[in-house]
């Protein structure tokens, strides 16, 4: 099946280890069955993990991402005077035998060093390598899969996130399904996820934090105008819980379109390298994962406008940081 346009799925969590990369497999899986043209992006460039569940042991292409600049200190003009040590936000001037140093791995490049430096002796190496964008252009499950990985430390792990997309939407054209397995949270790298996506399953559990940070993420989609459906993972661990969220989703116009049980086959998959729904087919997580991603190949995804229209926000819902100061 080709979708008559560039079509974006994004499957999201505010909290980390909800079983993102187990649901975002299980509907690639799916749509791949079904003869969907699409194309798989791993969006989580700090812990990039979707490959592992598919079995990607080696990449047909690895090109190098670079970004930024950092600070480095020219050691014949160097007093050490410690003004840089002191001035510098992030921490990243250390004194090594006495004399100062820039740790590559914290510097940001955000020039206040060199603003203060009173020997003029700091200089900058730009476009330096901040990480990667991985390809494999078939996975033994038929079907493209892009990924990224930011070098610990590097800063905007966001942009190297836009850069992976623009890599899956060079090999998917103008028509067809990509689908986005974003990072946790609510950080820039989920922000560049969502940008410009369609449709977005917003995966929780039911526990307080995991209810904390459903309405996160959901506050974000709404910024973004994307239509959201909810997937309760582990929902039979905590039924009370389960229908505070159910209460949420009715007040708020999104669809919980499945419900996942507590599986001890789904570590166990991960453990072995393999999709849960491919390696335990009959598990009661398998089940409810088949059935979640059917919903979104069979009867979501061919009518998406329609779905769209129908649960995305009236308005687009402001996005304003909170900026909690020392004290406050
Ligand atoms: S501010 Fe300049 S002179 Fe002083 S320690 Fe740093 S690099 Fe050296
Ligand atoms: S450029 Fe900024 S982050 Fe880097 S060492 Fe200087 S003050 Fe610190």
């Amino acid at each position: 099946m080709v979708l008559d346009e560039r079509v974006e799925l994004v499957v999201a969590s505010g909290k980390g280890g909800v079983g993102k990369s187990t649901l975002t497999s299980s509907i690639a899986i799916a749509a791949s069955e079904a003869g969907y043209r699409q194309v798989v992006v791993d969006a989580d460039a700090e812990a990039p993990n979707l490959h592992l569940v598919l079995g990607v042991d080696e990449w047909d292409s690895v090109e190098d991402y670079y970004e930024g600049r950092t600070a480095y200190i020219l050691e014949d003009k160097c007093t050490n005077c410690g003004v840089c040590y002191e001035v510098c936000p992030l921490g990243a001037v250390e004194v090594v035998n006495g004399k100062h140093v820039i740790n590559q791995y914290i510097c940001e490049g955000c020039i206040t060093c060199s603003i203060n430096c009173p020997e003029n002796a700091i200089r900058y190496k730009f476009n330096v390598k901040a990480g990667e964008i991985r390809v494999k252009n078939r996975t033994s499950y038929g079907f493209p899969l892009v990924s990224g990985e930011i070098v610990p430390g590097r800063p905007n792990s966001g942009k190297l996130v836009t850069d992976v997309k623009n890599r899956a939407y060079k090999i998917i054209g103008e028509k067809g399904l990509v689908l986005v397995d974003a990072a946790a949270g609510i950080g820039c790298q989920v922000i560049s996820s969502l940008t410009g996506a369609h449709l977005s399953v917003l995966v929780t559990e039911p526990t307080p934090a995991g209810f904390s940070d459903l309405k996160r993420i959901h506050k974000l989609t709404k910024h973004f105008m994307i239509a959201p459906m909810i997937v309760v993972n582990k929902y039979d661990t905590n039924p009370g819980f389960l229908s505070v969220i159910e209460e949420y989703a009715k007040k708020e116009n999104i669809p919980i379109i499945g419900k996942i049980p507590y599986d001890p086959n789904v570590p166990k998959s991960m453990a072995l390298n393999k999709p849960v729904i491919t390696e335990y087919p009959d598990s009661p997580a398998s089940k409810a994962l088949k059935e979640i991603s059917r919903r979104i190949v069979e009867e979501i995804l061919p009518r998406w406008r329609e779905f769209r229209m129908k649960y995305r926000p009236k308005r687009p819902e402001p996005y304003i940081p909170v900026i909690v100061k020392p004290g406050q």
